[in-house]
């Protein structure tokens, strides 16, 4: 966490810049209330009296960065309070990210994301090229396939080496992912996380995207006008993912457990899993990254921006290399399109803990700890 301005937090450490602007702007907002109905997060702000800096994480991830607060505020800049909440809550909450990464020297890896994804989406890129050129035939990357249940995608890349690359870097990132929650979970709060009903909720709240809905009108996504496309785009980023997700299970099924080894017929349900996901993927990530080129910058966190571009390009250079698969995987091209693909997914894989990726999981537990403190939550929906 950078300490450019120092301060004291309730545990005797020192807090950042952005953390002391946080809380300053909490404090204005909780005397103010205006925005009371905008979103989760002024309810949850309404219920405490003094921020500390698990207040300031919890209440940093619960915002989605909307942005009404900053075109409705009376005391935004130019005034002289310069009261700006979504800026100043995404510079807490890119913050919060390398709080709770782990292992704790990685978290130096947000300090320049978007260089660190870039580099990671190079190196898995290299590798798997030149995996492919130490196991295979030297020809393999770029001769005619052949659509032979068995053949084409591993006589690029080998089974095992496929297998075990892919299991090893995603469980490590799993279990990764898995303590940075338990670290925002104490750090904001603790408590049982087993309650059906907040849970539910939560997952219901999140599945919706139901705050980015704005109550019907939307968000400020790119200025002070109101739209649902963030909404839209962020719903196909999101399910085309899972929907990736889930061709790459049903097509390890087969193979395990049905001896039924890819490449699969287009009218299979893999490949239409995969390509309806990939469409998705690459319609949401590409809007999503147009949104973040063209929007007012003003309410936006710069030590956000790498971060953001980072993740979203990453994403779009699967679902891009992952249709060029489909599309060119009878012909001599399929050999290095795969091996980017590969390249890309195992870079994803890797930088799951130490990339965007994180906001999922920790906004998550944001909503989850909302409906658990405020049950019957009375800001529109
Ligand atoms: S953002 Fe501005 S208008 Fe909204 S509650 Fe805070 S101080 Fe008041
Ligand atoms: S930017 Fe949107 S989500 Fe964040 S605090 Fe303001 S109104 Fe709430």
């Amino acid at each position: 966490m950078p300490k450019t301005e120092m301060g004291e937090a309730g545990m005797g450490e020192t807090e950042s810049a952005a953390m002391l602007e946080a809380r300053r702007a909490m404090e204005v907002c909780n005397a103010c209330r205006y925005c009371e109905g905008y979103c989760a997060v002024f309810p949850a702000m309404e219920l405490r009296r003094e921020f500390g800096t698990g207040d300031l994480n919890y209440l940093a991830n619960l915002c989605h960065g909307c942005q009404g607060c900053y075109y409705a505020c009376q005391y935004a800049p130019p005034h002289a309070f310069g009261i700006n909440v979504p800026r100043v809550l995404a510079e807490v909450r890119a913050e919060s990210y390398a709080q709770y990464a782990w292992p704790d020297k990685l978290a130096r890896l947000y300090e320049r994301n978007g260089l660190v994804m870039a580099l990671a989406t190079a190196g898995g890129i290299a590798f798997v090229l030149l995996l492919a050129l130490a196991l295979q035939r030297h020809d393999v990357l770029f001769g005619p396939q052949s659509l032979a249940p068995g053949a084409g995608f591993y006589n690029v890349v080998p089974y095992g080496a496929m297998v075990w690359t892919g299991s090893v870097t995603f469980g490590f990132s799993l279990v990764a992912l898995a303590i940075g929650f338990a670290r925002f979970w104490r750090d904001t709060g603790g408590g049982r996380l087993a309650q059906p009903r907040p849970l539910l909720q939560a997952l219901r709240d999140a599945a919706t995207l139901k705050y980015l809905g704005g109550g019907g009108h939307g968000c400020n996504e790119r200025d002070e006008s109101f739209s649902t496309h963030r909404r839209w785009l962020h719903h196909l980023m999101a399910y085309g993912f899972l929907l990736c997700f889930a061709a790459t299970s049903v097509a390890t099924v087969y193979d395990h457990f049905l001896a039924w080894p890819a490449p699969y017929p287009f009218f299979s349900l893999p490949v239409l899993l995969g390509t309806i996901g990939g469409i998705g993927l690459t319609i949401g990530c590409a809007g999503l990254f147009w949104f973040k080129l063209t929007g007012d910058q003003a309410p936006r966190a710069r030590n956000l921006l790498g971060a953001d571009a980072g993740l979203l390009l990453l994403l779009l250079l699967v679902a891009v290399t992952g249709l060029l698969v489909l599309a060119l995987r009878a012909t001599g091209a399929m050999g290095v399109a795969l091996s980017v693909h590969l390249g890309a997914v195992l870079a994803l894989f890797l930088t799951l803990p130490y990339s965007k990726f994180v906001h999922g999981v920790y906004r998550m537990g944001a909503l989850v700890r909302h409906a658990v403190e405020r049950p019957e939550a009375t800001h529109r929906s």
